[in-house]
């Protein structure tokens, strides 16, 4: 019998070592919504765990060490670009952000999946390591709706409001290069979408045929 989980996925739990878990990557222009997506994907989904980044920018009101991030001190930060712990590491709005290598390889080896919520610096540095890391992007209705997101959520002053904006478009740039874009327009929808892309993933046949019953195989 096939281990399905509630919402219909294989799920790669108990299939320890059969198959290693996949690598998504998701990136979207600060305030399109990013965070609030993956959150609600976490919250419904089995078998997949978010890789919670090392960050040399100051905490927000609300996060929570080892939540959102690990906050270390640029020395920390640098030490751990020296011993090498990073899959990845950038400079983004001024502050420094990287990915445990050891934390993504330990859940895909389990054969769960780990979403990064990384940068397009980043996101470009994990695909020429890991090739089959699936790139998704998540783009706001609207530049307008961006900005009235941005200041809504109201964790930025106006300066880091225009520099978040600013990269924006730059960032937006690198959408053609990614595999999947989802619009959050409606929340549910992206959820939705997002979803769906994390499920075409555990339905390929590298995935499915080492749990298929001896007979299909
Ligand atoms: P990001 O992680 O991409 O920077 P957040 O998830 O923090 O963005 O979202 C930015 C703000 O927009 C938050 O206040 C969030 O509640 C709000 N938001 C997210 N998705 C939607 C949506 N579909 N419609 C309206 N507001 C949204
Ligand atoms: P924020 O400061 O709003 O949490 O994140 C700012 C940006 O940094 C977002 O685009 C987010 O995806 C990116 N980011 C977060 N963690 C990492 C990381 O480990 N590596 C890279 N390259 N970018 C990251």
């Amino acid at each position: 019998m096939i281990p399905f989980g509630r919402r219909g996925a294989p799920l790669p739990g108990p299939l320890k070592s059969m198959t290693k878990g996949d690598l998504f990557i998701v990136s979207a222009p600060s305030g399109a919504g990013k965070s609030t997506i993956l959150r609600n994907v976490l919250s419904r989904m089995d078998g997949i765990a978010f890789s919670i980044s090392h960050t040399t920018r100051p905490m927000r009101a609300g996060e929570q060490e080892g939540v959102d991030y690990f906050f270390v001190s640029q020395e920390r930060f640098q030490e751990m670009v020296r011993q090498n712990a990073f899959l990845e590491w950038a400079e983004v709005h001024g502050n420094f952000y990287g990915t445990s290598k050891g934390f993504v390889e330990e859940v895909r080896s389990s054969g769960r999946d780990v979403v990064l919520d990384i940068d397009v610096q980043g996101a470009f540095q994990v695909k020429e390591k890991v090739p089959d890391a699936v790139l998704v992007f998540v783009l706001p209705p609207s530049m307008e709706e961006l900005e009235r997101r941005l200041r809504r959520r109201g964790t930025e002053d106006d300066s880091t409001i225009s520099l978040r904006l600013a990269n924006a478009r730059a960032e937006l740039e690198a959408v053609s290069r990614y595999d999947f874009i989802v619009v959050n327009d409606e929340l549910e929808r992206a959820v939705q979408g997002m979803e769906a892309i994390i499920l075409s993933r555990r339905l390929s046949a590298r995935r499915m045929l080492p749990i298929l019953p001896e007979e299909f195989r």
